[in-house]
């Protein structure tokens, strides 16, 4: 008979193995599938995305612990349908939440789902633009367990790294992105307090209904929090959530400083920077 504690064995090598680095070489993680529509330049310059992700991941000791699917759709339609497919959402709510977007990751298995468009095949930029973020998702979801926890770095750690891909692909600087960043935030016709960044479906509704840029205050949010701290401590503030600690104790761990000090902070900055200062 297979007892309780060889059970209990059983899962703790499994779990060993799964939290191990095993994969010896770059994007072994990652499974990509094309819509049969996808032409080969897109494959390529997907292909160099994902493994300039897989270096920087292997840079910051980052294993994932499933192995992620991507699936790069070639339109609008297929991105549709995939997303029906792998999620069992209605025709109608994959339609609405497709147009409003570029990818997904999906949180209750580790699937990406790529909206393709021409732009893929011409310019490689434009896939950076996409993979290293979702793909930077799974790590929240995989390593935090409430990946979602605090909407602002939800989204804002992930538009970080894939400033930080660009930067290693050679398409420009980290600090040239977020002064672009920046002038997005200056010419905005109004912003929303930073306090509300918390709950998910408050965040994509500030975005989607009121149109105010709470992805660029969020990079720039992170990239503060970067400035002071290093990535490696948006890593260890993901691993605390892993290990069961709450959203705000994990923060004043990684960071050193309460949520609610740092949201009034950057509260004030961006006044600052629409001030002209
Ligand atoms: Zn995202």
């Amino acid at each position: 008979m297979f007892g309780k504690k060889a059970l209990r064995l059983l899962l703790l090598l499994m779990l060993s193995l799964a939290l191990s680095p095993v994969h010896s070489f770059a994007a072994a993680w990652a499974d990509v599938v094309y819509d049969a529509e996808v032409p080969v330049k897109t494959r390529e310059n997907v292909a160099s995305a994902i493994d300039t992700t897989a270096d920087l991941l292997g840079k910051y000791k980052i294993v994932l612990p499933k192995d992620i699917k991507v699936v790069v759709t070639a339109d609008l339609e297929s991105y549709i349908q995939a997303y029906m497919f792998y999620s069992n959402v209605t025709r109608l709510q994959a339609e609405e939440y497709c147009k409003n977007t570029g990818g997904v990751s999906l949180r209750a298995k580790p699937v990406v789902i790529v909206r393709g468009t021409p732009l893929f095949m011409n310019s490689r930029e434009e896939v950076y633009r996409t993979v290293p973020h979702e793909i930077f998702h799974q790590v929240q979801f995989q390593y935090g367990r409430v990946g979602t926890a605090v909407a602002w770095l939800t989204e804002g750690t992930p538009e970080m790294f894939r400033f930080i891909a660009q930067e290693a692909a050679g398409y420009g600087k980290v600090e040239d992105y977020l002064h672009r960043t920046e002038n997005i935030i200056r010419k905005a016709p109004g912003l929303p307090d930073a306090r509300e960044f918390i709950d998910y479906k408050r965040f994509q509704a500030l975005r989607n209904q009121q149109g105010y840029p709470v992805y660029e205050m969020s990079v720039l949010m992170t990239a503060r929090l970067i400035q002071d701290n290093g990535f490696e401590n948006v890593i260890f503030f993901y691993q605390l959530l892993h290990n069961g600690s709450a959203p705000d104790k994990a923060f004043i761990t990684a960071f050193r400083v309460p949520m609610s000090w740092f949201l009034t902070d950057m509260n004030a900055y961006f006044e600052t920077l629409r001030n002209g200062k």
